[in-house]
């Protein structure tokens, strides 16, 4: 068990030790046991393209329910990621955006492809945190935070097309070879999973596994994550990717496949048809989600830029869930 090594006032919270090969966070939750978050994916444009729209619902919605961190599904600068840790857009799409006091939490951050474009190990950098104590970004660890653990997963590795594709560089530092890579993350995601006693168990990771939005699903995740969260009793699947919020239900298990990639660029417009008992809610828009974690229930809703609840979703360890919430 060992402190990280870090002035920032924020992190010197958190003790961090290793299950199998991840990193474990702990995160401190309220007095009741309860948890709060926001989760924002593929957002970074400068303010542009209405994230300081969604930064500001974010903030309005982030005091209301007093949260403790925030989420990011990835994507976090556009279009190529980060030149270098000194790079401004680290301050321009970041630090100088999500201004708000209540988003002045940890966040915790995952890389997405458009981040692998760009120096990843920028990203990655304790000197980013030492800049901003809120930033933390790792490839994949653990998160402990009362009930429940999120796991955080680096998915960009897992899609074929990037190792083929000719139209853009990717930062595979750390990542090469590939197929060891991807083994040894699955194997430590599952060992992770099975070691976990949490009620909740909630995987993040940029991509999708099911949508319907534009680049719908990534099926090397469907062939190779998935069989993992399902074994394991994962209840949510939480990823970017695709500029939308969505949530869509397994038919065959408890699993919550729930998108919040509408940190900025969105309105694309095309969506493809999908079984109708499975699709809950898709909005083809800006916004984020919200999420509350009491000691027997999920509470979760997705806002738009306007700070309407656009979709609310509950679940209970022993009921459906029909009460208020503080979302
Ligand atoms: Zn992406």
């Amino acid at each position: 068990m060992a402190m990280i090594k870090s002035p920032a006032v924020l992190l010197l919270a958190m003790v961090v030790v290793v299950v199998g090969e991840l990193q474990r966070f702990d995160h401190a939750v309220k007095s009741d046991g309860s948890v709060r978050f926001l989760v924002v994916g593929d957002w970074g444009r400068r303010g542009l393209y209405n994230q300081s729209h969604v930064a500001y619902q974010m903030g309005k919605v982030g005091e209301k329910m007093d949260v403790d961190f925030i989420i990011s599904t990835g994507d976090n600068f556009y279009d190529s990621g980060l030149v270098d840790v000194d790079d401004p857009a680290f301050y321009e799409s970041f630090t100088n955006v999500y201004t708000a006091p209540s988003l002045q939490k940890q966040w915790y951050s995952v890389l997405g492809n458009h981040d692998y474009r760009g120096n990843a190990l920028a990203q990655l950098s304790p000197v980013l945190t030492q800049r901003d104590n809120k930033w933390l970004c790792l490839r994949s660890y653990m998160l402990h935070a009362g009930n429940t653990e999120f796991f955080f997963v680096d998915t960009t590795p897992f899609q074929d097309k990037y190792f083929t594709e000719t139209e853009h560089n990717y930062d595979w530092r750390g990542v090469l070879p590939r197929a060891n890579y991807i083994a040894n993350l699955l194997k430590d995601v599952d060992i992770a999973l099975k070691a976990s006693s949490a009620k909740w168990k909630i995987v993040i990771g940029h991509h999708t596994i099911f949508s319907a939005g534009d680049h719908g699903n990534t099926q090397e995740l469907v062939n190779q994550l998935l069989p993992i969260l399902k074994a394991n009793d994962v209840n949510l699947y939480i990823n970017g990717h695709d500029h939308c919020l969505q949530r869509i239900s397994s038919p065959d298990s408890k699993l919550q496949f729930l998108t919040s990639g509408g940190g900025s660029k969105a309105w694309r417009g095309n969506t493809n048809p999908w079984n109708r008992n499975e699709m809950k809610f898709y909005y083809d828009g800006q916004g984020f989600m919200a999420g509350e974690i009491t000691h027997d229930k999920i509470n979760l809703a997705f806002y738009d830029i306007f700070g309407n609840i656009l979709h609310k979703w509950s679940e209970s360890d022993q009921y459906v869930y029909s009460g208020s919430s503080s979302l």
